[in-house]
């Protein structure tokens, strides 16, 4: 599933609502919120009243706060071993949810990790352990709505503690790589963490954590399960790289039609080709495409001609192509 997190103030229940509802319509299918104080604690209530996908509360240093939290409502609890770890705090929290049937994820990152017994660890065992730690304290209590994540900016240290405990424990994961970027080079980050994860069976949730509009996140997330295809959520774009044959401005049209295909829902693969010559035989497996030559373009469907338009309609013919298949 791909998750993401608000970026707004979640005391502020209007822009959160409005934010979750953006990343609905893109296809967010969990969402985590900040959880600073009393105050957004509380707010969870009325936030989940004005969304439809499941909240986590994100919670660091004040235990009370994942209480407050459960009392509004909230579906899943994020705890971060580094800053809430005595056993009794856990304890009465896990009692809370436990009660109420709300899983605890585990979020363990590896800028804020607790102390661990033997230094000689590398990061990447250090940040089992003290999952570990935190798994065990639950199952004593007979808790096991549980999820784990070990993130770090680095991917190989992420990749090595997430295939560690994947032979560990039996509880789902989830994954992402931790403060990624901004979108130019976290989500090279985040695919290549994720994807190798995910290539190698391991994650059950996913967030590409990008210093950008949540969108972003959720949308460079669906790519990556669709490139391994995990998922087929809305359209595929294939769109050559274009070279020297090229005769029309080939990045300006498939920049427009990745627009365009932002507001189709159903599964279709589009290829916007810069020429006729290799065009239709490089994207024969598109449902829709286009191969555009110097002022006029062929339109194909299923690798076969269907029409010939000039260079003025190429993206309005070929979306009304897409939207008759
Ligand atoms: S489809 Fe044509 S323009 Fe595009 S990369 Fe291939 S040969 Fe070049």
């Amino acid at each position: 599933m791909v998750q993401s997190m608000t970026k707004t103030d979640t005391r502020d229940v209007m822009s959160t609502i409005h934010q979750i509802k953006e990343l609905e319509d893109c296809g967010c299918e969990l969402v985590r919120v900040a959880v600073p104080d009393a105050e957004a604690a509380q707010a969870i209530s009325a936030i989940k009243r004005g969304i439809s996908i499941p909240v986590i509360a994100d919670i660091h240093f004040d235990y009370r706060l994942a209480l407050m939290a459960l009392e509004a409502g909230v579906d899943g609890l994020r705890l971060n071993p580094g800053n809430i770890s005595e056993p009794e705090k856990v304890t009465t929290i896990a009692q809370a949810a436990k009660k109420r049937g709300v899983p605890i994820r585990i979020g363990v990152n590896a800028g804020s990790l607790p102390k661990v017994a033997n230094p000689n660890l590398t990061i990447a065992e250090q940040m089992v352990e003290a999952a570990l730690g935190q798994i065990r304290l639950l199952e004593n209590l007979d808790f096991d709505l549980i999820k784990v994540s070990l993130k770090a900016f680095d991917v190989p240290t992420t990749i090595e503690a997430y295939r560690d405990i994947a032979q560990k424990i039996p509880y789902p994961l989830h994954i992402g790589i931790t403060e990624a970027g901004t979108p130019r080079t976290g989500i090279i980050h985040s695919t290549v963490g994720i994807s190798t994860l995910l290539y190698l069976g391991i994650g059950d949730t996913i967030r590409v954590s990008l210093t950008a509009h949540p969108r972003e996140e959720v949308m460079a997330g669906y790519e990556i399960l669709k490139s391994l295809n995990l998922r087929q959520h809305g359209p595929i774009l294939v769109s050559c790289p274009s070279c020297g044959r090229a005769e029309v401005d080939i990045v300006k049209l498939a920049e427009e039609v990745e627009e365009e295909l932002l507001k189709i829902d159903k599964p279709i693969k589009v290829a916007v080709m810069g020429c006729v010559v290799n065009g239709p035989g490089e994207a024969k497996d598109a449902d829709i495409g286009i191969a555009c030559g110097k002022g006029k373009g062929v339109i194909f469907k299923k690798g076969e001609k269907v029409g010939v338009v000039e260079e003025r309609d190429f993206l309005s013919a070929l979306m009304a192509e897409v939207e008759r298949f």
